[in-house]
């Protein structure tokens, strides 16, 4: 269903009919970020952090600020690659390593001839599909969300979600909702007009805002919240943003008091 009001884009769970409302106003930079943070469960995780996509991945971030040059981003693609290339094909297509450092994989070849947003995002997506789709050994005893889900005990890819318990539907449901918070965490809603008073800031709160963006550790956002509050915000979109679980790199608050947004909107990949 297509979306046209803000509690539409508040309310939609699925995660590519959010990017169908946003495409033909999200930047290079928009666009990469939410591949990035889309992705994030499968990077951040110990094995990726072990073999060194994880710092590939924050390169690529940084590049979508316009932080690094050309040469650096096609650096990065090539040690994706060559991490994908030495854990080989067979072990590519059947395992949930090989399937992740792909996924990366796309993001960065994205980065780098910049065509197919939409086809790296379909991607993602059945990559996320498959991933729940794995029969565990051990049955879990609720539903999970993707980064909760415990790599060991994934064992062989099955075919369609129909007839698989509706613990793993409801598994499923819940990585979809997960992925479209993560949309809604880049991109504010199209729909209202986000505007941050002067006043409502003062100089510790940006330098607070700018170290969560350097150092991808959003938890003193709540705080942040608070004391824009105390300072006269009245901005529910603002206060309420300050309150979700979860913020990555990109969050579009943080981008917006640090003032990189611009520097995003203006980054040509
Ligand atoms: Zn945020």
């Amino acid at each position: 269903m297509p979306i046209n009001t803000d509690s539409e884009w508040r309310m939609c769970h699925d995660p590519l009919e959010l990017i169908e409302c946003l495409n033909d106003k999200l930047t290079d930079g928009e666009r990469l970020l939410i591949l990035t943070a889309y992705t994030r469960p499968v990077w951040t995780h110990p094995t990726m952090v072990g073999i060194g996509v994880n710092v590939a991945m924050d390169r690529l971030e940084r590049a979508a600020y316009g932080e690094l040059n050309r040469t650096v981003f096609a650096g990065t693609a090539a040690v994706i690659k060559g991490i994908r290339d030495e854990i080989g094909e067979a072990r590519i297509r059947h395992s949930i390593e090989g399937m992740s450092v792909q996924l990366c994989h796309e993001v960065a070849q994205w980065v780098a001839h910049g065509t197919g947003f939409n086809e790296v995002m379909e991607i993602a997506s059945d990559l996320l599909r498959r991933l729940v789709l794995f029969r565990p050994s051990v049955r879990p005893s609720r539903p999970m969300m993707p980064n909760e889900i415990p790599w060991e005990i994934f064992v062989h890819l099955e075919g369609g979600i129909d007839g698989r318990p509706s613990i793993w539907k409801e598994t499923f449901t819940n990585c979809r909702r997960l992925l479209a918070d993560t949309i809604r965490e880049i991109i504010a809603s199209p729909y209202v007009m986000i505007r941050l008073e002067p006043g409502w800031l003062d100089e510790d709160m940006v330098h607070g805002a700018f170290t969560m963006f350097q150092s991808s550790n959003f938890e003193g956002i709540e705080r942040l919240g608070e004391r824009l509050e105390d300072r006269g915000c009245g901005d529910s979109d603002i206060l309420l943003h300050c309150t979700a679980e979860r913020h990555h790199r990109g969050c579009w608050l943080i981008d917006e008091i640090t003032a990189m947004r611009q520097r995003l909107r203006n980054t040509k990949l």
